[in-house]
């Protein structure tokens, strides 16, 4: 077998037993040795919201503390960061804040000895990127000068590229400004693109993902909790993600960013080893997907309807007004400006290119996908 991931039973995060998964995890793909003492080590977490780990939008402290123990044992400097999207975009809300303290991470990161890396503060440095739409691009700079780079994701379902994993945590590396850009560009398929583009212009040595309290239904932000009880990691996050997707039952050849990788010969599907526990066992039927999910025949269905003009075929944000804050953050990083303030959000629905942005960076998740009957029904059909 070519590629190797492993997957490890962890039930909760009882800090020794979430020290031992790492563990075995790391050692499984023999992690060592690709790590020596004195190494800089970059754990680059999810931190999407400034949210509490049980709302399970961002990587567990549990997790990135076993990380950082593992490290320093092996003599490695760890650093870990990440910049929220509800951090670093001003707003009321934002200032109330500081996402590394309500997600646990700043206890976890003290505790253990390692040293936060927030992307606003620490900057970004020119990078050569290929296939996407801007003539440069900005990358955190602690992803580039460190010695060795791990990519920290919670399994987790998402509304436009339908999973987020490995690879997708990369797109957290540039700064919100070009984040809007990207998903204004995007639909499923393009934005999943440029997901991929940047994965492969920055260094990704490790995975490992915190699958123990993993999101299903309308991820990344808005879903909901669901115990899956495993810790995965890889040294290619392709194959991590491959293994992840399967885990919370979708079809690899859905996910359009796993696609194109098997195209480009990134990743082979049939050629994964699974080391530790076998995969059948953990693979969650019931697992509840996004409703914007389209299999690949329900997206080409679509392609060939949409120019006829059919509307009932897609899932718009709407706002519940009970829950807004009225922070306007929704309206600063809608990427067509298709938000108007007035004085709860409005959206103009002629500019709205459904990137839903606006329902994964919500605050109070006050804005959520609207699916027409059709939608739903669709949904239901396989
Ligand atoms: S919907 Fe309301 S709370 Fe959510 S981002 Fe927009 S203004 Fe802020
Ligand atoms: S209204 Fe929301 S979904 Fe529509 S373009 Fe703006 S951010 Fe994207």
């Amino acid at each position: 077998m070519k590629y190797t991931v492993s997957l490890i039973r962890c039930p909760d995060y009882e800090r020794e037993k979430v020290y031992q998964a790492v563990d075995r995890a790391l050692s499984l793909i023999r992690a060592e040795e690709i790590i020596k003492p004195g190494y800089k080590v970059f754990l680059k977490i999810n931190l999407l919201s400034a949210t509490p780990p049980e709302k399970a939008i961002t990587t567990h402290p549990e997790v990135v503390g076993a990380l950082i123990r593992y490290f320093r044992q092996k003599k490695c400097e760890v650093w870990v960061g990440d910049a929220c999207s509800t951090g670093d975009m001003g707003g009321e809300f934002a200032k109330k804040v500081d996402p590394f303290k309500v997600t646990g991470i700043k206890e976890a990161v003290e505790r253990e000895g390692g040293v936060i890396k927030n992307f606003n503060t620490e900057g970004y440095e020119k990078l050569k990127a290929e296939n996407l739409p801007l003539k440069e691009i900005y990358f955190a700079k602690p992803t580039l000068e460190a010695d060795v780079v791990v990519s920290v994701p919670k399994m987790k379902t998402h509304e436009l590229t339908y999973i987020t994993g490995a690879v997708k945590n990369f797109f957290g590396c540039i700064p919100a400004r070009e984040r809007n850009i990207l998903h204004r560009e995007g639909d499923t398929v393009k934005f999943s693109r440029y997901v991929l583009e940047l994965f492969r212009a920055s260094p990704c040595h490790l995975s490992l993902m915190d699958g123990i309290v993993g999101m299903e239904g309308e991820g990344p932000a808005r879903g909901n909790p669901r115990d899956i009880g495993v810790i995965l990691a890889s040294r290619n996050a392709h194959a991590l993600d491959t293994i992840a997707t399967l885990i919370m039952n979708f079809p690899p050849q859905d996910i359009p960013a796993l696609k194109m990788a098997q195209e480009a010969g990134e990743i082979d599907f049939q050629d994964i080893e699974v080391l530790g526990e076998e995969l059948k066992s953990c693979i969650l039927y019931d697992f509840e997907k996004p409703s914007t999910y389209r299999s690949a025949w329900k997206r080409r269905m679509i392609k060939i309807l949409a120019p006829l003009g059919v509307p009932f075929l897609n899932t718009y944000p709407a706002v519940k007004k009970e829950m807004c804050e009225k922070c306007g953050l929704c309206k600063k990083r809608c990427p067509v400006g298709a938000i108007i303030l007035s004085p709860y959000p409005v959206v103009d629905y002629k500019k709205c290119i459904r990137c839903f942005t606006c329902i994964e960076i919500c605050p109070t998740s006050a804005f959520y996908p609207l699916r027409t009957r059709f939608t739903r029904l669709l949904q239901k059909i396989r």
